[in-house]
Order: C-alpha cells, then sequence, then structure tokens
C-alpha cells in the first residue's frame, strides 16, 4: 500500500534510540492489509536486552530517590504527552494491530487516565505503624520500590497493557524495560516519544524490541532485573513464571481466557444478546476476556439465539478506519489458520456465520468471519481452547447448577457473566464461579483502570494488575522497629 521504504526501528534506551547490533529483521504488517509493511522490528539480540537492563539499573538510584510527589508530575506530563498525540496515536494503533478506531481512541484515553490514577498513587502512603511489644519504641511498614522491572507484553491492548505496568512500576520507584510484542512495536515506539517529551528522566523507561525468545529470554536473565510482568498466551507465561521462579525473582502473569456468559430464563434476553454479540465479536474476538462461550437455558435458547444472531449481524466489519466498523481482521495470517484448523479438528457444528463483506478493502487482510458454533462436547477445543478469534461456542443448560457446572469446567478463570433477574442466582453464582472478573448482567469485557485486574486458575499466576492491587507487585516491605 504504502511506497515509502519501512523504516527500521531502534530501541529506546536512556533516552535514546539505539541501533540492534543483531541482523535479524521481522516485517510490522498491517492485518487489514497486509502488503502494507509499517515497519521492520529487530529481532534483537541478547547485548541488546543488557544494555537496556543496565540502563534501567543505572537509572534507578535517582528515581527512586525522588519524593513520591515529584515522580507524580512527571506521570501527570506523561498523560498530556498521549493526550496531545491522541488521534495519532489511535490512527496508528488501528493501522498497526487492527483495532477499529472507535476502539482504538477508547485505549488511548484510557491510557491518561491511568497515568492520572497513578500519578496520584504515587502521593499516598507507603507504610503502616504497627504498635511494637516493647513500650517506647516505633514500629513501621514501609513499601519500596523492587528496581528495575522487566515487562513483557502483547499487541492486543498495544499501549494500555504496557502503561498499566510501566505507569505504577515508575510511580513506586522502579525502572523499567518493556518488551512489546514484535506486531505492536511501532506503537511502542511511538510510546517512548511521548515519555521523552514528558521529559521522563534517562533510564527510567526503555523500549526493547525483538523477539520474545531471544531478547525476552535475555531480559529476563539479566541480573538487574528484579521482576517481570508478563501478558500473553499460557504456554510463553509459563515459561516466563518457571524461569523467575529458578532467579528467585517476582513475577506476575496474565494469561489467556475461555470467558462464559450465562443466559438464565429470566434475563432480559434483548440486553444479554447484545452484549455477548459485543463481548465476542467486537476487535474480532481478539481480547483476553473476550466471551468466547455462551451457555443459554434451554427455555429460552430459541428466541436468544435469535436475537444473537441479528446483533451480531448489526456489528459492522472493518474498514477499521470506519468509525462505525466494531470487527476488524486477526493480527496475523497465522492466527487465521490456526482457528479455520481448530475449528475443523473439533468438527464444529456452525449455527451461523456473518461473511466478511467481498469488497476490495477486505481481500488483502486477515478478516475472519464472526461465527457461532454449538459448543459440544464441555472437555473438547471448543470449550477448552482459547482460539483468540470471532468465535462463540454456544451450549445449552437444564439450569444454573448445570451452567457454573460447565462455565467452571475448562483451565482458565478469566471473566464471566450472568445474566438473570433473580437476585437469589445471581448470589449463588458470584459465589461459586471460579474467575477473577465476575459480572451480573454485564459484558465480560472491559474493566474499570482503578479496579484490580486479573484471573483465577490457568489465566494467571494469582497476583492483580491495576488499582490499588499493583502496589503490592510493584513494592516490597521493609519493617523497621527503632527504639529509644
Ligand atoms: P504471546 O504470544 O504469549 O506473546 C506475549 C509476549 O511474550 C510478546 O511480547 C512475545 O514476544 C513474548 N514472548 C514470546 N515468547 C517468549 C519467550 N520465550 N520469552 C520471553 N518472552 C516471550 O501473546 P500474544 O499473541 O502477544 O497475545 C495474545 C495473548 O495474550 C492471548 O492469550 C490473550 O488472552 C493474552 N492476554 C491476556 C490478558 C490478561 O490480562 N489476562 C490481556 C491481554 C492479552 P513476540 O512478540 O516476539 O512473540
Ligand atoms: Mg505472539
Amino acid at each position: 500500500m504504502t511506497s515509502v521504504k519501512p523504516s527500521q526501528l531502534q530501541h529506546f534506551i536512556n533516552n535514546e534510540w539505539h541501533k540492534t547490533n543483531g541482523d535479524q529483521w521481522i516485517d510490522d504488517l498491517n492485518p487489514s492489509d497486509v502488503s502494507d509493511v509499517i515497519a521492520l522490528v529487530p529481532a534483537g539480540s541478547p547485548d541488546d536486552a543488557r544494555a537496556a537492563s543496565a540502563a534501567a539499573a543505572a537509572a534507578s538510584p535517582g528515581w527512586r530517590g525522588l519524593s513520591g510527589p515529584a515522580r507524580a508530575e512527571h506521570l501527570y506530563r506523561w498523560a498530556g504527552a498521549i493526550s496531545d498525540r491522541a488521534e495519532e496515536l489511535a490512527q496508528v494503533m488501528a493501522r498497526e494491530v487492527g483495532k477499529p478506531i472507535g476502539e482504538s481512541r477508547g485505549e488511548v484515553g484510557r491510557c491518561v487516565v491511568i497515568l492520572r490514577y497513578y500519578a496520584g498513587e504515587a502521593v499516598r502512603e507507603i507504610g503502616q505503624v504497627i504498635p511494637a511489644q516493647s513500650a517506647g519504641s516505633l514500629q513501621f511498614s514501609l513499601r519500596e520500590p523492587l528496581g528495575v522491572v522487566a515487562m513483557i507484553t502483547p499487541w492486543n491492548f498495544p499501549l494500555a497493557i504496557p502503561l498499566w505496568k510501566a505507569a505504577p512500576a515508575i510511580a513506586f520507584g522502579n525502572t523499567v524495560v518493556l518488551k512489546p510484542a514484535e506486531s505492536s512495536s511501532y506503537l511502542a515506539t511511538l510510546l517512548a516519544e511521548t515519555a521523552l517529551t514528558a521529559g521522563i528522566p534517562a533510564g527510567v523507561f526503555n523500549v526493547l524490541l525483538g523477539s520474545g525468545s531471544t531478547v525476552g529470554s535475555a531480559l529476563l536473565e539479566a541480573p538487574e532485573v528484579r521482576a517481570v510482568s508478563f501478558t500473553g498466551s499460557g504456554p510463553v507465561g509459563a515459561r516466563i513464571a518457571a524461569s523467575a521462579a529458578a532467579r528467585n525473582i517476582r513475577y506476575q502473569t496474565e494469561m489467556g481466557g475461555k470467558n462464559v456468559v450465562i443466559v438464565m430464563p429470566d434475563a432480559d434476553l434483548a440486553k444479554a444478546a447484545s452484549l455477548t454479540a459485543a463481548g465476542a465479536m467486537r476487535y474480532a474476538g481478539q481480547k483476553c476476556t473476550a466471551t468466547s462461550r455462551v451457555i443459554v437455558a434451554s427455555e429460552v435458547e430459541a428466541d436468544f439465539m435469535r436475537q444473537l444472531r441479528s446483533q451480531i449481524e448489526a456489528l459492522p466489519i472493518g474498514p477499521v478506519t470506519d468509525v462505525r466498523a466494531a470487527v476488524g481482521p486477526l493480527i496475523s495470517r497465522a492466527s487465521h489458520d490456526s482457528i479455520t484448523k481448530a475449528l475443523a479438528d473439533a468438527n464444529a457444528e456452525s449455527l451461523f456465520t456473518n461473511p466478511v463483506p467481498s469488497s476490495a478493502e477486505f481481500s488483502n487482510g486477515n478478516f475472519f468471519p464472526p461465527t457461532v458454533v454449538r459448543g459440544g462436547d464441555p472437555d473438547g477445543i471448543l470449550a477448552q481452547r482459547e482460539l483468540f478469534g470471532p468465535v462463540l461456542a454456544a451450549f445449552t443448560s437444564e439450569d444454573l447448577d448445570h451452567a457454573i457446572d460447565i462455565a467452571n469446567r475448562t483451565v482458565y478463570g478469566l471473566s464471566a457473566s450472568l445474566f438473570t433477574a433473580d437476585l437469589r442466582a445471581a448470589l449463588n453464582y458470584i459465589n461459586r464461579i471460579h474467575v477473577g472478573l465476575v459480572r451480573v448482567n454485564g459484558d465480560t469485557t472491559g474493566v474499570d483502570p482503578h479496579a484490580p485486574f486479573g484471573g483465577m486458575k490457568g489465566s494467571s499466576s494469582g497476583s492483580r494488575e491495576q488499582g490499588p492491587a499493583a502496589r503490592e507487585f510493584y513494592t516490597e516491605i521493609k519493617t523497621v522497629q527503632v527504639n529509644p
């Protein structure tokens, strides 16, 4: 599409652009039109990772030595720098990861909110006074920064996830090396530009581009790194947890989901159908919290499925630059192929699909038709595997107990929603559902940036991000006793 030669991206280390010393390059493609090469991403080298972690380590004493209120001012300025470039960042997001422009704008707005929230958090109390056993002594706990924190992030929330990790990390006095996903590397360099504009001191926020298996693992081995916050798929998360545990550094791994909507006979079916359609199909189902299973009470199944179909058909498929677009392309051809194969392997019975328009705008993109299939075997592929695409598996339930049994029968435990008018049913479900994000009469996706976020079971290593939970991860406690 573009005739301009794509530029070779550089790492952002110590507030300078840093050429890789590796010689491998990865094409960063526009998923709506794969002939549009946005940039060339360095695969990176272990030396690049060492340079980034050394810069973060060198900046650490100065940054942790600043007062909380001083760090807060930096975060407020960073929020302003992002706000000033909001539309440009949203347009790049739509182009680089295929997120429809309306949601891309929403994500950029959320980044501003995240930075302001953590600017506020930087000035809150950092400990407690605890009565000492010996009279006259003063005992207190103190939260201190960890030091250098590595962040390894996915492409699907290409600005919000890096920032919901980096903002609390730096607010509480840590320095950061961010390793973004290859497929959102260009946006990560723009994020670095906004940090530079905001005057974040050199070495406090570094961006290390490249392949996870090369620079990601080298970063985890860097002796300066004291913690890693990872978001991405389960298998990669498991590896990162193992390597962090072997080095005895702190880790959090936030991973996939097999998120579920349960529809009871007394539900507001119109609302349930509209929020299920949105949760499953917007952004082509590529949110960790996307609805990938729906369990419907047999009494209302026919009526609900009819309404669901018309709600899905009402969600426009791209182009992502059109403000009306709801469903964009999949991130890659590989993702398209793996979803196609999973449906074939599962022998999936299609209930309906909403076809991708046949016009030229769609011919070079990784578009996949929104699809509803019968869920079938509760232990089968459609019930268990995170497909990360616009595919919803439908199950029938006899009653609430049966629905909760099916809902809980996965390795994942990220997000769930129950649609009902019955308070007793809702309370029963809240008590028994095994997920970190529990909704009643709502969408499985989205979360307030000031509320704790994360999953149970195979969706998370158990810590939480965002809100007050972030302080626990990015600080450690000293217990101090001062005696007369
Ligand atoms: P991914 O393939 O697991 O990659 C995530 C990050 O890990 C990327 O930066 C990747 O680099 C890096 N990586 C890969 N192999 C590595 C290794 N051996 N060592 C160190 N780092 C490595 O996930 P994705 O495809 O980008 O994102 C989609 C997944 O993220 C889905 O499973 C989704 O559910 C999950 N997700 C979870 C949440 C949540 O909060 N729970 C939120 C959003 C997304 P490369 O780009 O080079 O591969
Ligand atoms: Mg990947």
